[in-house]
């Protein structure tokens, strides 16, 4: 036996440790169900890896998960024939936590610390895992043998900052795979930890958390009999203790299943069991395929999207089975990007076991599957929006910004996913669909307006909207970072462009108020023209023009774009993704019609050579930015600028 050296656990390890230790009350007995995940998952990668390398096999030993429970020795081990861990395993598996959410999960943890309901929801949605055993046990013991290997490695920790590793010589596992003794703290320690010693706390839990895994999980147990008289009463002294060994969970496929045979609560319980989440889901898909390409599948859309959806890192995918042999997690290759929130299982009936991630890129079945499946979860969506209204508002706080990328990326199904979107307007407090939107247009109108910018807040109030307010015309306000990128594809819905109020000239109405309005503009910029040309060299290194305006009725001015213009937001996303964007010179519209104006006229007409002019072409210019939430690219400067020319007015 080589000595036990001793380790440190990595900084965020131990901040999850101090808070399973210390800070979670609630609904402890989840610490079974990861461990049995784990259980379940090694036994999946035992039985996959052994397809490809016989040798790996674990003889004639069916794979199986076990529990043994001391309730003397208050200690609790489960164990698996899995395909272990080496020790540079142990290290980097159990000692570190890679994974990037752990953060905004130790963030979001300590923030509720105070309400024990939303800590065993957090330790759901991030998986923390094996750390769980820590919220029942004082102390862990783990003993892990890989597959092909012939040592075992001894791991231990009291969850207070340190474990310890050896190799074992003598007394290690007789085959490969795990076992973790838990030593359980005290019962009474406070009133909510119940005894997991005892058999019938095993067994209710194993049936609520984990009844459908695959392997058969196993305990044996003490009955105790006696003889019985004629009547059928026990005779006293003639008790005999026999020990059975007893499978605790069904293990049956709930995708096999008809979906009439499943209940609600086994489809939720099956979704916490692959998610990890505590929460249930919004939408529980069950399919069968027949015909050509053969599959079952049960599909799930979450209620809540995790933290780390937009990380590029985040691991999306349904698990893959063939012929209800585990084959792969997160298999990307059966659901496009745009979906990579919806969690589940597709069972293949005619894929190869030995298919690898390369040729199911390539593989018509798998194709066939995927199409299917985009098929049926965006047909789901839409009845929810039908017939679900509230369900569906959630679906679309949570998940909205996700489908939108589909409007891109995924051309086939464009129109059907643009039949999804809701967004806010102008009209009201709810979100409403590109549908309702078409069924309130005016008279006249032509165009789906929409404003495009960095937050609600700030385009709710937009000079912009000025003249549709006016009118009576909605305008949608695209708020999310991808409503930018959308809005370029997607440029009609039900034959109706879709239009910024941001880009070119604004014309509104009957055709025979356009030409009124068109004709008047003109007469005016004659009017104007000249001051236009003196604002316009004032401001000739940031705009491209200066012109009247027909969006504006309150406010003085605002910038605008040209139709194919990239807006400040979209150049901001395009440098933030690291790409060299040239600067956009952008157009300022004034209002013919406000004071300021007419002012700024007057002052024109008496000394054109004035220099307070240029001054007050660069307020316009700052008001309008600041009026649309964009940056000032020199605050310090505007500011004195309004100082100088506050001055000048006093005096
Ligand atoms: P998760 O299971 O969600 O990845 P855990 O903290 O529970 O997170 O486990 C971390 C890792 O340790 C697992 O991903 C797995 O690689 C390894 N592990 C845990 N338990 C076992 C086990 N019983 N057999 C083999 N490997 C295991």
């Amino acid at each position: 036996m080589t000595a036990a050296e001793t380790f440190t656990f990595e900084t965020e390890a131990r901040q999850i440790l101090e808070l399973m230790t210390h800070s979670v009350y609630s609904n402890r007995e989840v610490f079974l169900r990861e461990l049995i995940s784990n259980s379940s998952d090694a036994l999946d990668k035992l039985r996959f890896e052994s397809v490809k390398d016989q040798e790996l096999a674990s003889g004639d030993a069916e794979l199986h998960i076990r529990l043994e429970a001391d309730s003397e020795a208050r200690t609790l081990t489960i164990s698996d024939n899995g395909i272990g861990m080496s020790r540079e395993e142990v290290i980097s598996n159990i000692g570190t936590i890679a994974r990037s959410g752990t953060r905004q999960f130790l963030e979001a943890l300590s923030d509720a610390k105070d309400s024990t309901l939303a800590s065993p929801d957090l330790i759901g949605q991030f998986g923390v895992g094996f750390y769980s055993s820590f919220m029942v046990a004082d102390r862990v013991v783990l003993l892990t043998r890989r597959a092909g290997s012939e040592s075992t490695i001894r791991w231990e920790s009291t969850g207070d900052g340190s474990y310890t590793l050896e190799e074992l010589s003598e007394g290690g596992l007789e085959a490969s795979g795990t076992s973790v003794c838990l030593f359980m703290k005290e019962v009474g320690a406070d009133d909510t930890l119940p005894d997991f010693t005892t058999e019938w706390v095993l067994r209710q839990t194993i049936k609520k958390y984990s009844d459908f895994v695959a392997y058969p999980i196993r305990m044996d147990v003490e009955r105790t009999e006696s003889e019985r008289d004629d009547e059928g009463k026990p005779i006293e002294g003639t008790e005999k203790t026999t020990v059975e060994t007893e499978t605790l969970n069904s293990m049956k496929a709930i995708w096999a299943r008809d979906k009439s045979e499943v209940s609600d609560d086994e489809y939720n319980e099956f979704y916490r069991h692959i998610c990890h989440d505590w929460t249930d889901p919004l939408s529980t898909i069950a399919l069968k395929a027949e015909g050509t390409f053969e599959y079952k599948s049960v599909l799930f859309v979450p209620s809540k999207a995790p933290m780390d959806l937009f990380n590029p890192e985040f691991k999306s995918g349904l698990k893959l089975y063939v012929r209800r042999v585990f084959i792969m997690d997160d298999c990307k290759e059966l659901l496009p990007e745009y979906l990579r929130f919806v969690r589940g299982v597709v069972d293949a009936e005619d894929l190869n076991l030995n298919i690898s991630r390369e040729i199911l890129q390539q593989d018509r079945q798998v194709q066939a599957i995927r199409k299917h499946l985009v098929k049926k979860i965006i047909d789901t969506l839409k009845s929810m929006k039908l017939k679900e209204d509230d369900k569906y508002q959630t679906f679309w706080k949570e998940f909205g910004p996700v489908i939108k990328e589909g409007i891109y990326r995924d051309n086939d199904n464009k129109d059907k996913l643009l039949s999804l979107v809701m967004c806010h307007s102008t009209k009201g407090e709810e979100r409403i669909s590109l549908a309702d939107y078409v069924d309130g247009m005016k008279s006249g109108q032509d165009a789906i307006y929409y404003m495009t910018g960095p937050s609600l807040e700030a385009v709710q109030n937009s000079p912009h909207l000025e003249a549709f307010k006016a009118k009576g015309y909605d305008v949608l306000f695209l708020v999310d970072p991808v409503d930018e990128i959308w809005v370029q594809y997607g440029t009609e819905f039900e034959g109706k462009k879709l239009q910024s109020v941001g880009k070119g000239n604004v014309e509104l109405g009957t055709d025979e108020e356009k030409e009124q309005e068109k004709a008047s503009l003109e007469e005016k910029s004659k009017t104007f023209e000249d001051l236009l040309k003196v604002l316009q060299t004032s401001l000739d290194e940031d705009l491209k023009e200066v012109r009247l305006s027909s969006r504006l009725t309150d406010s003085a001015a605002c910038l605008v774009g040209d139709q194919g213009d990239l807006t400040p937001q979209m150049e901001q996303l395009m440098r933030a993704m690291g790409q060299e964007v040239p600067k956009v010179k952008r157009i300022l519209e004034v209002n013919p019609g406000h004071p300021v104006l007419a002012k700024l006229k007057e002052k024109f007409d008496g000394n054109s050579d004035d220099p307070a002019i240029p001054r007050y072409a660069q307020l316009l210019h700052g008001q309008a930015l600041l009026a649309e939430g964009t940056h000032l690219s020199d605050p310090g400067a505007f500011s004195k600028l309004v100082a100088d020319l506050m001055v000048d007015a006093l005096a």
